[in-house]
């Protein structure tokens, strides 16, 4: 499977970031070695000094396809999650700086968190997310703020790669993303429902 993650999605973080908002979907991809569930501990790496949470609506693909028009893409997937989309943000400042890629500071060990996955019928868009960091809302997103929807961003990519069963696409992040010390816990939730709780060690 493969991790497909979305940046700039939302304005008011493109914003906080001084990044221009986008006219067509921004993308980048993380390995399967990224991934971290079932409220495993995240161990802050030693190459960052400036680690960021992301607090992201996850897809899950549930059928193989390339090409998908916007009309069909809702039943390219199945379940939804949320998910952290932890960035080095020093990192990422150098390279895109030098114009380099985003990997070293995006693809490493551990960077995609996902919580509990959920019938997406269950779920229709648009909804509201929440980012605890120990007990306190550090993000509020509403996924109707995208810039480009589930649909578009489906669409968008598989012009490009194949849409497999499995792989997750993370939509991006909305404002308030922040750093993260050892011993922070982080808690991500729809309405009152917790679909992910970690700590940093
Ligand atoms: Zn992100």
């Amino acid at each position: 499977m493969k991790i497909i993650c979305i940046g700039r999605n939302y304005a008011d973080h493109a914003k906080e970031l001084n990044n221009a908002v986008p006219e067509k979907p921004v993308w980048f991809m993380k390995p399967d070695t990224a991934l971290l569930k079932d409220n495993q501990p995240f161990y802050l790496p030693d190459f960052t000094t400036d680690l960021h949470y992301e607090c992201e609506v996850v897809l899950r693909i549930c059928k193989a396809g390339k090409h998908i028009g916007e009309e069909f893409a809702a039943q390219y997937f199945d379940q939804i999650s949320l998910g952290i989309d932890f960035t080095a943000r020093d990192i990422q400042e150098e390279k895109k700086k030098k114009g380099l890629p985003w990997e070293e500071a995006k693809a490493f060990d551990g960077s995609a968190v996902l919580g509990q996955l959920l019938p997406a019928a269950e779920y229709p868009f648009p909804f509201e997310f929440t980012l605890e960091k120990n007990g306190e809302t550090v993000q509020q997103g509403n996924t109707v703020d995208m810039l480009f929807s589930p649909a578009k961003v489906i669409s968008y990519v598989s012009k490009f790669v194949t849409l497999k069963v499995g792989d997750l696409i993370y939509t991006g992040t909305p404002a308030g993303v922040g750093k993260v010390n050892i011993c922070d816990r982080l808690t991500g939730k729809i309405g009152q429902q917790i679909l992910f709780d970690f700590q940093i060690k």
